[in-house]
């Protein structure tokens, strides 16, 4: 049996998407996961907006052959503002990338935020330390 792959979202990021979801509410935010890759862990680095997806409609209108050579996105992640973090079946026909996000209203604490691969199965999230900030880019 394979091991599941564990996401490492660091704390800030989650912040990040709770905050742009409680302003949205009772709309629907959407947002693209950037990430790293490693064995077993894909650890989200960076949110993304996708200004072409309409809020409130989600996935319906999200194109992912825009970002087809961007092979740093790992997923999406949008909220339900229901509060139920299950991916319905139209998250699951439009899946883009290896993670599928969910959060769920009322985007507080750790156990509104899911996450799923491909097939709708659960993949365990690990909320880290906040990145630090990249400075030595700056260098
Ligand atoms: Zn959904």
């Amino acid at each position: 049996m394979a091991t599941k792959t564990v996401i490492h979202m660091p704390s800030n990021i989650l912040d990040a998407i709770y905050a742009g979801a409680k302003e949205l509410y009772p709309r629907e935010s959407f947002l693209l996961l950037r990430g790293k890759k490693r064995k077993g862990i894909i650890s989200i680095t960076d949110l993304v907006l996708a200004p072409f997806a309409v809020h409130g409609e989600g996935f319906a209108n999200f194109n992912p052959y825009l970002f087809g050579g961007d092979y740093s996105l790992v997923g999406t992640v949008h909220s339900h503002p229901s509060g139920n973090i299950s991916p319905s079946h139209t998250d699951l026909n439009y899946f883009f990338g290896r993670v599928l996000m969910i959060v769920g209203y009322p985007y507080e604490g750790k156990n509104c935020v899911a996450a799923y691969d491909s097939n709708g199965d659960k993949l365990p999230i690990e909320v880290v330390a906040a990145l630090k900030c990249k400075d030595e880019d700056f260098y």
